[in-house]
């Protein structure tokens, strides 16, 4: 009955709004033909591939495959479920949802209500001065001022001053317990949160929808959250992130901490563009939120086995939200909130300058801390490691490690590259591997590229009609040997008559010769002479296809105000047909 009641509500949105409004205000777009491109807010791109179609009312990307239609765009660009995303566009356009669940958004204002009491009675406690919270926060340094930016407060060791006084204030006991202020033994509740400074956690929107509270002196645990509630999802939300989005904005990048104390530390320290997971490993949805306000992140977090394992999931989980990532380890003193303390902001900054290292790096060091590579089982260990690393790279980037990686330990950048680029597999999901022979012209060339070849030249050696058939696909000469090869067929090729090995050895050099021999001598063909034609025939249209699906994005990129509508939207259909052949 929900269910209908929100897609008699999506109907309604799309037949009132159309998507340019609710994407272009946050993504520039440009007119490209019929469609709409600009920079896709999924992915990290310098050229645009992200398009929205006003007649069909969908967006999609053609670099990252993001696609849907307006509530799907505002369910991944703010972060939101599917009634959040439905609800926000209804309020916005003016359409009613009617359902039980249409007053979910209404429902939570009362659980926002409640946490603000809290959070004004945790406050108040603090301000009192002279108790346990606030001989705490003093005794860790956070000022007044930090106190009040973030709202910290205190709550005491009774077992009753926060129910007593929200029971007071009309708060419900169920409420109280769902919010987890409150726990419940029989019909009795009791304060769940005793003996803590409290950290509200307060989303982008400004509403409060949790506590973490840090445990005053000994005892377990020691920091307390809230549980998740129908305000409070741990997974979707950054603590800080209220107070530093425009600092992070401002510096341009974020720098993520382990936690509360962390945030508030540094932030007092004059280091602002921080924020903290929320005591979870970092999620997908936290890093997308966090690329709403920048591309750039630094890990920040201890350098314990723990904050390592945390930093290493951090840099896969935010290279997939298209963010540059660079960790960085405090070592002296325990962590950024007491480095800060002891030697300052300037010195702080200067650490991220100097110290903080890009993700690949980071994953570099780490693999040669663990192996000796003057020791020859080990370093082919670590040589296998690397290349697991740089398998996961873009072609240009993996590169540029390549070499680094090559020099700096000393292993052969050559037998690097071909483990990394040269097989079958890696090769075909990497349509750009071509560009990284562009790059460096003494690239190796494929293992899989020199089969094709070899399979080519002997099955011409067979029968010369193959030299005809493969006309075609004259591209699949690549080493120059075959090239070499190829010419000498071309010269002696007379229709119906196979070729003379011996006047082809007259024309070959010794290298030219040799690889002729290796071909024969490794190419088995067993019997299904066609069947290996015709999947080098395919092998080559794959990569044609993969180069003209590079072609057609460069034009589509290149293409705004200079070619016509119609040739735009040809080139964005044989895209979309080429990508979907893809998948078949
Ligand atoms: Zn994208």
């Amino acid at each position: 009955m929900a269910q209908n009641s929100y897609s008699a509500a999506v109907e309604e949105l799309k037949s009132r709004c159309n998507i340019l409004d609710v994407v272009s205000p946050v993504v520039p777009l440009k007119r490209a033909g019929s469609n709409y491109k600009g920079c896709c807010p999924f992915h990290k791109e310098k050229t645009p591939s992200f398009v929205v179609s006003e007649s069909r009312q969908t967006f999609h990307c053609f670099g990252c495959g993001a696609h849907g239609d307006i509530v799907g765009f505002t369910m991944r660009y703010y972060n939101l479920s599917f009634p959040e995303a439905v609800e926000k566009l209804a309020e916005q356009y003016g359409v009613q949802i009617e359902s039980d669940f249409a007053d979910r958004g209404k429902k939570r204002e009362p659980y926002y209500d409640a946490n603000v009491k809290a959070a004004r009675l945790f406050f108040k406690a603090i301000a009192k001065g002279r108790n346990e919270g606030y001989g705490y926060a003093e005794r860790r340094g956070l000022s007044p001022e930090t106190i009040k930016t973030f709202g910290i407060g205190y709550a005491d060791k009774e077992w009753n001053s926060l129910t007593a006084e929200l029971r007071k204030e009309g708060v419900s006991a169920d409420m109280m317990v769902e919010l987890g202020l409150a726990s419940q033994k029989g019909d009795r509740i009791y304060d769940k949160f005793r003996s803590r400074l409290m950290f509200p956690i307060i989303n982008t929107q400004g509403k409060i929808i949790g506590f973490g509270g840090r445990i005053i002196g000994e005892g377990e645990p020691k920091y307390l959250n809230s549980p998740e509630s129908l305000v409070f999802l741990k997974k979707n939300n950054l603590y800080g992130l209220n107070v530093t989005r425009s600092e992070i904005q401002k510096e341009g990048f974020a720098i993520l901490v382990e936690g509360y104390m962390d945030v508030v530390g540094l932030y007092q320290g004059g280091v602002k563009n921080v924020t903290a997971s929320l005591g979870t490993a970092l999620t997908e949805q936290q890093a997308r939120l966090l690329s709403r306000y920048t591309k750039k992140v630094v890990l920040c977090y201890d350098a314990d086995a723990a904050g390592v394992k945390a930093a290493l999931r951090g840099i896969d989980v935010l290279r997939a939200a298209g963010m540059d990532v660079s960790v960085l380890h405090v070592d002296d003193g325990k962590d950024p909130d007491e480095y800060i303390k002891k030697h300052g902001r300037d010195d702080f900054i200067k650490l991220i300058n100097e110290k903080a290292l890009p993700d690949v790096d980071y994953k570099i060091k780490l693999i040669a801390r663990k192996y000796d590579v003057r020791d020859v089982a080990q370093s082919v260990k670590f040589f296998r490691a690397c290349v697991g690393v740089l398998k996961t790279l873009p072609p240009v980037e993996a590169e540029i490690y390549i070499k680094k990686i090559a020099a700096e330990h000393g292993i052969s950048e050559g037998a690097l590259r071909s483990e990394v680029t040269g097989e079958g597999g890696a090769q075909q999901e990497r349509p750009a591997a071509e560009s990284i022979k562009a790059a460096a012209p003494a690239a190796e060339i494929s293992e899989s590229d020199l089969k094709l070849e070899k399979t080519l030249i002997r099955l011409i050696m067979l029968n010369s009609s193959y030299y005809e058939r493969s006309k075609d696909i004259q591209e699949a000469f690549v080493s120059d040997e075959a090239v070499g090869l190829k010419n000498a067929f071309e010269s002696q090729y007379s229709e119906g008559e196979q070729f003379d090995l011996d006047r082809l050895k007259d024309a070959l050099d010794d290298e030219e010769l040799e690889y002729l021999a290796s071909a024969m001598k490794q190419i088995q063909l067993a019997g299904d002479d066609e069947k290996a034609f015709e999947d080098c025939v395919y092998r080559i249209e794959e990569k044609r296809r993969k180069a003209r699906i590079e072609e057609i994005k460069d034009i589509l990129s290149m293409a705004f105000g200079s070619a016509g509508s119609d040739e735009i939207n040809a080139l964005t259909l044989e895209l979309s047909e080429l990508s979907q052949n893809k998948k078949r």
